[in-house]
């Protein structure tokens, strides 16, 4: 098969969002309102297509003509390899131009248009590990909405009420900024108490908190969470600072997770094997740089005897967690008492990942990525194309 890309597109699209992003980027429950999305379509010679969806600063039309174009049109769509050397080189001297998230959107595309060329689902062509995965529940962070997340006794309902639906683990995040009076630590930790008391021993929980404490505060979550029996501790300080999680990791029980924003793929996450900063290794689609060097991420894992745990939810991400078992879990989420995580956006025809009663999602039978997007309601909502 020598199939060549021929079209490299992105429609910008208006569509319907029912959450809202704070200044720190963190997602809230929000009235329903219209936003826009960008859909990124790589076509080759023999018809095949693959698709992401994005957001759109990340796939702008300079983009498209100066980087994605000149390196994907006339190659072979499984040269993966040979195209990230290409970006890499562009990214050297052009970093703004081409952030990480755009890179990573080209090569979940390649994956789809990969999978659609063969009829197979992507996981498979990941590795192939299993066709279903249990998920954790993973909690917007806090807020200031009463019956929301805005109490530790607010979590520890919003707990029972996700346990009861069959979820067999819950990561809890907490209050950060620009929330009134976050960060506090003795609210995070009494939110982890509660949590605990309300589900029993035995239950699988995770903490992702405020991002920037130190040292000593980390240190001091991290003794609360040993007490509580929690399966992981994620992301509490800078990650620029590998030392400190080397420094955190010698002292706690709980397993130390990261690192999940810092820079440099895997070569990055290499560091913190060999520098002991982690327990358990993290890696995401996004975050990563793309599917390819979470892969790289995850198999380098394996081989050094730990686990990597996969951050984010949707296709790409699920895909990861099929085709390897060195993550345990899927993330589920963001969930929160008034968001229907459930609900399809109008430019889906079904989301990539339903729960069932026991806590499990399936792996996607169709091929590519497994995202069902709806073409017509994009054509019909067309803001841009280019
Ligand atoms: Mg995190």
């Amino acid at each position: 098969m020598a199939s060549v890309i021929e079209h490299v597109s992105v429609q910008v699209f208006k569509t319907e969002a029912r959450t809202s992003v704070d200044s720190y980027g963190h997602r809230h429950p929000g009235p329903s309102a219209q936003t826009t999305q960008a859909l990124l379509s790589i076509t080759d010679s023999d018809g095949a297509t693959g698709r992401v969806l994005g957001k759109p600063n990340y796939l702008r039309r300079d983009q498209v003509e100066q980087h994605f174009r000149p390196v994907l049109v006339g190659t072979d769509i499984l040269m993966r390899e040979a195209v990230d050397t290409k970006f890499g080189i562009r990214q050297r001297t052009r970093a703004v131009e081409l952030p990480e998230h755009s890179l990573s959107y080209v090569d979940q595309a390649l994956w789809d248009l990969a999978g659609n060329a063969f009829d197979t689902p992507v996981w498979k062509l990941l590795g192939g590990a299993r066709s279903e995965v249990k998920a954790y529940a993973s909690t917007m962070c806090g807020d200031t909405l009463e019956g929301g997340l805005s109490t530790p006794e607010e979590y520890a309902a919003f707990a029972v009420d996700l346990k009861n639906r069959g979820y067999r683990g819950i990561k809890l995040h907490t209050w950060m900024p620009p929330i009134a009076g976050a960060p506090d630590l003795t609210r995070d930790i009494d939110a982890c108490a509660a949590v605990r008391d309300a589900v029993g021993d035995g239950f699988s929980l995770m903490l992702d908190g405020y991002h920037w404490y130190s040292r000593t505060e980390a240190l001091t979550l991290g003794r609360e969470l040993d007490r509580l029996k929690f399966d992981w501790f994620e992301e509490p300080m800078d990650e620029f600072s590998l030392r400190s999680y080397k420094w955190l990791a010698e002292q706690v029980a709980t397993p130390v997770i990261g690192p999940e924003t810092v820079p440099g793929r895997h070569r990055a996450r290499a560091e913190w094997i060999v520098n002991d900063a982690c327990d358990i290794l993290r890696v995401g689609a996004m975050n990563g740089g793309g599917i390819t060097p979470a892969l790289k991420t995850m198999h380098m894992a394996e081989g050094f005897g730990l686990e990597c745990e996969v951050h984010g939810n949707g296709a790409p991400n699920l895909a990861l967690v099929g085709g390897s078992f060195v993550a345990h879990w899927y993330e589920r989420g963001l969930l929160h008492p008034f968001v229907d995580y459930d609900w399809v956006p109008p430019h889906l025809t079904s989301i990539v990942d339903p729960v069932d009663e026991h806590g499990m999602v399936a792996m996607p039978t169709a091929p590519g990525l497994g995202e069902q997007i709806d073409l017509d309601y994009v054509a019909a909502n067309l803001v841009e194309e280019y």
